[in-house]
């Protein structure tokens, strides 16, 4: 049986971007938002550090200089209109967020509170700015828990807990969605005049990840299998800092309160990567850095990890070394009370899961798959764009990670994601509003349903011969061996050789040992690996054909960014069962493309 129900638009997904569109589509248009998880379970609320915005409440900060920031951050591959476009909205939408209720910490002077991140700076002085709005380390949290309450004031409807698992596209308009309902496992059509995804990414290809078990990719492979492209799938951030073997974020923030990274000789390495910013240069230096400790046999005891050490007493040290002040001017000292204050997650994280008390010894860390730059292409709008003229899919929006606008090019600066998915989501949202005012619905196949019955189906009636856990081991072997933080032509070409021959076994010797209708997990995560073997698939081809080092991509055959050759967005589709690339224009509008130097 196949329920069907109509809203004029639907919101694939209740994060962070989702909310946020769903606040604005409802102020002008019939609005549901469909979740596979509980709204305020979605990773959006893992974020810890900060939201970045030029609000200049401890120093001189302007939005130019965030813009700056980065364009240079991105490697000079985001483009350049959206970046001023999102760094222009920071501000007001940040106070807007702070109009809804949102708890931000607060400066002595009651101002929202902001404190430095890897990448932001003043560009006058070159130095470390304080940009990142925060609300203690759980500003995610907040975000989630502040739109919510937002959304059921505008009274959205909620579909809680069913898993999206087509598109429906009907003469070249976006018309709708299928999905499954996890508690009864029935399948349900939703016919719409405008559909937005906003699904997230798919860290869950690596093995060691700061992502939630959600983190699937479901949206990418979704659209691709209906011949839309993904863009700039090769570019995918390794944060600097996950728990050792776990990949727990340890948020940048903690380096940015005066946190250092340490190697097996005691020595506070990042000094000699980036003489000016130290260990607050852009999360792909860092990472790299790391990575050339641990080659180097610098791990700590010859083990894979270095240290991050944010206790009072190293703190004090360095900034004494380093001269850092208080914006105010005020030598920069800290206690063990602020520390507690600014970082309570982090250090609750720690003392459970480690048995370290991060104010008493150092925490183990080491780089951890954490952000996709690349995603669903789509314009300021967050309309989903799917050729190299950018031409439009009417209907058809996306905002936040699963997207690519792009505004964080080929590496993310911290602090911009939850700025991208309030800017990105609430633009989703206007104009999704605005184009069902203006159109009728589209007309709704009456066989919507059939090719998700049919994969549904398969996933059920194949034997299982093998277990998709095993297969989604291998994955994330191979991927973290050779399309991580540095990589081959010889290294990817075997990924991506390897990555299709699980694909096909994936097809042949998978299947779903639960038959049952009721929450079958099994089913899903089945169905889920399905995806991450699409992302892996398209990440590994994108990587393997750009032949230069750009931001988070970097090859050791092409060790140098290539701007007469590669100063352009990739993009994958997915086409008789191969993966056909094609090139566009990056928006350079503004900032010629120069060397980075941190
Ligand atoms: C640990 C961690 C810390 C971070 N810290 C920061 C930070 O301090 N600052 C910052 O700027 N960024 C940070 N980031 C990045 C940032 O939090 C995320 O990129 C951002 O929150 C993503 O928001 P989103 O709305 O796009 O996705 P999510 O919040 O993940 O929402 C995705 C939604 O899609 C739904 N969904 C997915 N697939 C389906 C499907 N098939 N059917 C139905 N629903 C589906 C899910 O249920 C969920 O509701 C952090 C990320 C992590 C992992």
């Amino acid at each position: 049986m196949t329920t069907h129900h109509q809203h004029e638009i639907i919101i694939v997904g209740g994060g962070g971007a989702g909310l946020m569109a769903a606040l604005y589509a409802s102020r002008g248009a019939d609005t549901a938002v469909i979740s596979k998880l509980y709204p305020s379970r979605s990773h959006t609320g893992a974020a810890q550090g900060g939201i970045g915005a030029a609000l200049g409440n401890l120093e001189d900060d302007r939005a130019e200089w965030h813009a700056f920031d980065t364009i240079k951050g991105s490697d000079y591959l985001g483009d350049q209109d959206a970046i001023e476009f999102m760094c222009n909205q920071a501000v007001p939408i940040v106070y807007e967020l702070e109009n809804m209720g949102l708890p931000f910490s607060r400066t002595k002077q009651g101002r929202i509170a902001q404190r430095p991140f890897g990448g932001h700076t003043n560009n006058e002085t070159k130095k470390p700015v304080t940009r990142a709005a925060y609300a203690a380390d759980r500003t995610g949290h907040m975000i989630l828990q502040t739109l919510y309450q937002q959304c059921i004031r505008n009274k959205v409807h909620f579909y809680d807990e069913y898993q999206v698992l087509d598109v429906v596209i009907e003469n070249g308009r976006a018309a709708g969605v299928v999905a499954w309902e996890l508690a009864t496992g029935e399948l349900h059509t939703f016919h719409a005049k405008a559909v937005i995804f906003a699904t997230g990414g798919y860290g869950r290809v690596w093995e060691v990840t700061s992502n939630a078990y959600a983190y699937t990719g479901d949206g990418l492979a979704i659209v691709s299998r209906r011949g839309i492209p993904l863009q700039d799938m090769e570019f995918f951030q390794f944060h600097p800092t996950g728990i050792r073997k776990l990949g727990i974020l340890i948020t940048e923030g903690v380096r940015g309160e005066g946190g250092v990274l340490i190697n097996n000789d005691g020595e506070r390495f990042m000094e000699r990567y980036a003489k000016t910013v130290k260990d607050l240069a852009s999360r792909d230096v860092v990472s790299r850095a790391i990575y050339l400790e641990l080659q180097g046999g610098r791990g700590i005891n010859g083990e894979n990890y270095v240290l991050l050490d944010v206790r009072p007493e190293t703190v004090n040290k360095f900034a004494e070394l380093d001269g850092r002040t208080f914006p105010d001017g005020r030598p920069f000292r800290v206690d063990r009370e602020m520390i507690l204050k600014k970082l309570p997650d982090i250090i609750d994280f720690c003392r459970t899961y480690l048995g370290i008390d991060p104010l008493e010894s150092p925490m183990p860390v080491q780089p951890t798959a954490h952000y996709a730059m690349g995603g669903i292409p789509t314009n300021i709008n967050a309309e989903v764009v799917i050729d190299e003229n950018n031409h439009v899919l009417p209907g058809l929006y996306a905002a936040g990670e699963t997207a690519c606008v792009s505004v964080h090019g080929a590496n993310r600066l911290g602090t911009n994601s939850l700025l991208d998915i309030v800017v990105f989501g609430k633009q989703a949202g206007k104009h999704a509003a605005d184009f069902a005012q203006h159109n009728d619905f589209p007309t709704f196949p009456a066989d919507a349903a059939d090719a998700a019955r049919a994969e549904v189906n398969r996933l059920l009636g194949n034997k299982p011969v093998e277990p998709a856990a095993d297969i989604a081991k291998e994955m994330k072997a191979i991927m973290s061996k050779d399309v991580g933080v540095f990589r081959t032509e010889e290294g990817m070409s075997e990924a991506l050789k390897a990555v299709r021959a699980l694909k096909e076994r994936y097809r042949k010797n998978v299947g779903v040992a639960d038959q049952s209708d009721v929450f079958n997990t099994d089913l899903i995560n089945t169905w889920e690996l399905g995806c991450l073997l699409d992302a892996a698939e398209v990440t590994a081809a994108s990587a393997l054909a750009r032949r230069e080092s750009r931001g988070a991509h970097s090859r050791e055959d092409y060790p140098k960014r290539d701007d007469e050759n590669w100063l352009k967005h990739t993009l994958a589709w997915r086409k008789d069962g191969d993966i056909k690339l094609g090139y566009k224009e990056v928006n350079v509008s503004k900032y010629e493309p120069k060397e980075r130097v941190y």
